[in-house]
């Protein structure tokens, strides 16, 4: 991309039928397979969309090597992508303005659901770190003026961009490491609901943080009681938000680095939580050996479903741990059920949820059925913008 070309000189997308219904309803991508001609387009350009007669649906960035080749920015010509960046970015912003409550960590720019497709920035008190997964969003032009723009608007001590070697290869991408892009602090902390916890810019998984969980820790530690363990606890978040409320909280995790963290964030709230390095699946089943029960307890797994394909594997595994956590949860218990696969509809999973009560011949009432936390906007007509569940339930 851009500098903006004249409006005559963008280069022109013609889509199929299939994908104009596509965006006919409301969604903003348009696959590979569903484009019938191009005009000579650079990777990552500006381009016009339009049916087969040439009657225009707006404007998109292009990806030459992404299977999602389309993604609409616009309904408009775009004279001005800077000018449209900057006006994105000021929107974004002003809407967690209005949502985003008791906490200084939160998503400031969610891609697709900030119509600034493959752009991730969180904000972790005064540190800034994005992710770029696209090829429009990677050019120069795109960088400053974004980076100038959340500069202005935010006022952060740095901004760091944080880089995921696959998604560079799969855009075809020349390869780039993670750095600072302007100030020098690289670490700091930040309160979500009253909890602190430390972030490292260029340490942990996804920015740092799952911030999308942010709203569920507090409604978790609404209903939480007893002897509490949380499952697949990474730094603490859930663990940390339950024990003000809880006589006894256990994190387990099979990642070290992760459980140094959690425990510094133990410290650095007062609190004193155990954390167990192990497979979560082998230390459920010793527990269950040894009739190990507790109050409340979460199970925030891994993504099992990465694809369409893994879909019947998934559910098979998170019923397994669904299975065994009712099993060991006295009667008036808490269960807190997350999965962060996009693959496995709520509704899926909500069966799923169902036949391992029937299985463990327990009795679930839904408490609550939550989703990603609303500074992850999810867009009606872009399902694929919706993937956390939540599911809150009492057990007897
Ligand atoms: N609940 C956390 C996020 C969990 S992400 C929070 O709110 O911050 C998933 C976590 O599962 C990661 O920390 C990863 O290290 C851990 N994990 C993956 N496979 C595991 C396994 N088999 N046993 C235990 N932990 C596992």
């Amino acid at each position: 991309m851009p500098p903006t070309p004249a409006q005559s000189n963008i280069p022109k997308v013609k889509i199929s039928p299939r994908g104009a219904t596509r965006l006919k309803s409301g969604h903003v991508w348009v696959y590979r397979s569903d484009i019938l001609s191009t005009d000579d387009i650079p990777a990552g350009s500006l381009v016009t969309v339009t049916d087969q007669r040439g009657k225009s649906f707006g404007t998109a960035l292009y990806s030459s090597s992404s299977q999602i080749a389309i993604r609409m920015i616009s309904h408009e010509p775009v004279s001005d992508f800077a000018a449209l960046l900057s006006r994105r970015i000021s929107e974004a912003v002003a809407y967690r303005e209005g949502i985003v409550r008791d906490t200084n960590a939160y998503r400031v720019i969610f891609s697709e659901a900030d119509f600034l497709p493959g752009f991730i920035v969180d904000r972790y008190n005064d540190i800034l770190s994005f992710q770029i997964l696209t090829q429009a969003m990677d050019a120069n032009l795109v960088r400053e003026t974004v980076i100038s723009q959340l500069t202005e608007q935010l006022k952060p001590a740095s901004v760091i961009e944080r880089v995921d070697p696959r998604v560079r290869e799969l855009e075809t991408l020349l390869p780039r490491h993670s750095g600072l892009l302007q100030g020098d602090k690289t670490a700091t902390t930040f309160t979500m609901n009253g909890v602190q916890f430390h972030f490292d810019a260029f340490e942990g998984q996804k920015t740092g943080a799952f911030l999308d969980q942010r709203e569920n820790y507090a409604a978790a530690a609404q209903y939480a009681h007893g002897e509490a363990l949380d499952v697949f606890c990474y730094q603490g978040g859930f663990a940390l938000h339950l024990a003000s409320k809880c006589s006894q909280v256990t994190g387990v995790d099979s990642s070290r680095p992760a459980l140094e963290v959690a425990d510094q964030n133990a410290a650095l709230n007062g609190r004193e939580v155990e954390w167990i390095e192990a497979n979560a699946f082998d230390l459920l089943k010793d527990y269950a050996a040894s009739n190990h029960l507790f109050d409340t307890i979460v199970l925030d797994p891994p993504a099992f479903a990465k694809t369409k394909r893994d879909l019947d594997a998934a559910l098979r595994g998170y019923k397994e741990l669904n299975l065994r956590a009712l099993k060991m949860l006295r009667s008036g218990g808490i269960l807190v059920s997350c999965s962060c696969s996009y693959h496995v509809s709520e509704v899926s999973f909500l069966e799923m949820l169902a036949s391992a009560a029937l299985d463990a011949h327990r009795t679930l009432r839904l408490l609550e059925v939550r989703g990603q936390a609303k500074d992850h906007p999810v867009l009606l007509n872009v399902p694929e913008t919706a993937y956390l569940k939540c599911i809150l339930a009492y057990v007897t």
